[in-house]
């Protein structure tokens, strides 16, 4: 297989202005595509950045409350709560909530100033008949 060549510009998918690479090298022209739209400075290509780093930041508040140890690890939550979190930012869903089945509760929805709030609330009543 060739070895993929490096092109000397590469240009924003978005506005289509044309970013010199100054010799840096990309894995593929995906790769090449994702760093014109870091530099690129047109609305598009600035939404789609902060679109990308908040649902990075998504992805690691759902880890951190759906991916501890015990009970607090919930894989079908976490990936749930990414897919609603990936809809939201798309505008697809206004918000998603789930029950999940040990007492607890899920969602994921539009904050203040386009931030996502990642929620869980956990109910746990132990009941002693005697
Ligand atoms: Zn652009």
């Amino acid at each position: 297989m060739p070895k993929p060549k490096t092109p000397p510009v590469c240009a924003c998918p978005f506005c289509g202005q044309v970013v010199e690479t100054s010799g840096k090298k990309f894995k593929n022209s995906k790769d090449a595509e994702k760093w014109a739209i870091v530099q690129c400075s047109c609305a598009d290509a600035v939404a789609h950045v902060d679109k990308a780093l908040l649902l990075e930041k998504a992805k690691e508040d759902i880890d951190e409350l759906f991916g501890g140890e015990d009970k607090q690890q919930n894989p079908a939550a976490r990936e749930i709560l990414l897919l609603a979190a990936h809809m939201i930012s798309d505008g697809a869903i206004e918000s998603c909530q789930i029950k999940l089945n040990y007492g607890t509760k899920a969602g994921v929805k539009y904050g203040s100033k386009s931030t996502l709030n990642i929620s869980r609330t956990d109910t746990e009543t132990s009941v002693r008949t005697i």
